[in-house]
């Protein structure tokens, strides 16, 4: 049986993650970004926003004090994976639904034609959390894409049949951050180890935004 660590991907020569916050780049890709990186090829990642609403205590955390966390932590996160290129979109957190969709559509079309990928990768049209965030970029870089000529494959990040499987079906509702009563929740599809019948549960905070 084949692992998981030898599926069969193609060899990638530039690789262009699309992303609305800092730390989406990290689990949505990273594993990608550095086989990508070990084989010899190049990364660049965008990043919409920088983040500065992601937190329920913002008396605590500032916006422009937790954006400067969240860039310093981005960035050492890309350098823990040999990435190098980065560029910011300048968007404001929770905002992008809000941009008209041609401008943003233009801003990616760009950059698709400075970077020159053979590899995008974004978001898939749910935004994998539901943050509606994410789904915007998800239509962004799919129109894009489109736009461009669909010169490069085009891969929506997913999660794998493990996660899958220990984890539950998450929920089209589903939003991994929210504390609001009646928040969504996940199935766990099968007995857990004690024995317990299935049942459902919290989605756990925090905060994956
Ligand atoms: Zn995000």
């Amino acid at each position: 049986m084949m692992s998981t660590d030898t599926v069969l991907v193609p060899r990638i020569e530039t690789l262009l993650g699309i992303w609305a916050h800092p730390d989406d780049e990290a689990y949505m890709s990273a594993g990608l970004m550095a086989r990508v990186r070990q084989t010899g090829g190049r990364v660049v990642v965008v990043t919409a926003t920088r983040g500065e609403n992601g937190t329920e205590d913002p008396q605590g955390c500032p916006p422009e004090l937790l954006a400067q966390v969240r860039e310093r932590e981005m960035h050492a996160s890309l350098d823990a994976v040999g990435v190098r290129e980065h560029i910011w979109l300048g968007h404001h957190d929770g905002e992008l639904a809000q941009i008209p969709r041609a401008q943003g559509v233009a801003q990616v079309v760009e950059i698709l034609r400075r970077v020159h990928p053979d590899t995008v990768v974004t978001f898939g049209p749910e935004g994998m959390t539901s943050h509606q965030d994410h789904q915007t970029m998800s239509q962004w870089v799919t129109d894009a894409w489109l736009c461009t000529g669909s010169r490069s494959a085009l891969w929506y990040a997913t999660v794998s049949p493990e996660f899958h499987d220990s984890s539950g079906v998450l929920r089209s509702d589903a939003s991994w951050s929210s504390t609001e009563p009646g928040a969504p929740t996940t199935e766990k599809p099968r007995l857990n180890r004690s024995g317990q019948r299935a049942r459902r549960r919290k989605v756990p905070n925090p905060p994956i935004e």
